[in-house]
């Protein structure tokens, strides 16, 4: 069976379907985009995957265990969304190790993991930064190092790259790519930009009015006539 396994998911906001009845299976180590315009269940096909909604319908699976009834924080999985949201008056590492002290990690296994996680993103040397003496890319990698920090079983990103101005998008694009072929990361990303699905993913899954039309690679999917 698949590594993440969606089944029947369905969630209305007052009456109104945002999914209906979704499923969706992701492989272990795939880089998968839901793709599809704004207003289309992306956001909420996500958080419900994260834990920080709950479904009307449906079954969620990870790695063979049902983490439907599971809080977001025992979900062991990473996010991280486009207004990135860092803490301001922590410094870059404190930030990235805040969810191992929310963990109560022993101190030098938490600085071994920041380190690792900031080398990961390239930014060890801006571990004693504020966030606001960055910019918006490196704010960015930064919250990717805290959600990759505790080692999460699956990494869900939202838009990841829609703050970003044009110059910075293509390099953090490129480094989000880099990023899952050195970790192997189960990633699923919600894009509404069909380039950034197409060069960056595995497989996209294409997503209209709260289904999903279409799960295939980038080639079948721009191969459909
Ligand atoms: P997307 O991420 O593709 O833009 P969303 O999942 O955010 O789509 O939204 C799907 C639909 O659900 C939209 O019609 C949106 O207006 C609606 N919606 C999302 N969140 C809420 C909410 N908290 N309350 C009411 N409606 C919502
Ligand atoms: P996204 O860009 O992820 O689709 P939005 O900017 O649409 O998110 O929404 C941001 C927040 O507002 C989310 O928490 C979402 O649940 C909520 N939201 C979205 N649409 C509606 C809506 N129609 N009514 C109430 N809340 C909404």
């Amino acid at each position: 069976s698949a590594y993440l396994s969606i089944s029947g998911m369905a969630k209305a906001y007052r009456g109104t379907p945002a999914l209906k009845s979704v499923d969706l299976d992701v492989n272990e180590g795939e880089f998968v985009a839901l793709l599809g315009p704004s207003g289309c269940g992306k956001s909420t096909l996500l958080r419900l995957v994260a834990g920080l909604l709950e479904p009307d319908e449906g079954t969620i699976t990870l790695a063979d265990q049902r983490i439907g009834h599971l809080p977001a924080y025992k979900r062991d999985i990473g996010l991280v969304f486009q207004n990135y949201a860092l803490f301001p008056h922590m410094t870059v590492a404190r930030n990235v190790r805040f969810g191992l002290d929310m963990r109560n990690m022993p101190r030098a296994e938490a600085e071994t993991r920041v380190a690792d996680a900031l080398a990961l993103v390239k930014l060890e040397h801006l571990a004693a930064r504020m966030p606001s003496e960055l910019s918006g890319g490196q704010q960015q990698r930064v919250a990717l190092a805290r959600a990759i920090a505790i080692r999460p079983r699956l990494l869900l990103l939202d838009e990841p790259l829609s703050n970003l101005d044009a110059v910075l998008r293509a390099s953090v694009r490129t480094e989000l790519r880099e990023l899952h072929a050195r970790t192997g990361l189960t990633i699923v990303m919600v894009t509404h930009d069909q380039v950034e699905a197409m060069t960056m993913a595995d497989r996209i899954a294409v997503m209209s009015d709260g289904e999903v039309l279409q799960h295939d690679t980038p080639q079948q999917i721009y191969e459909q006539p």
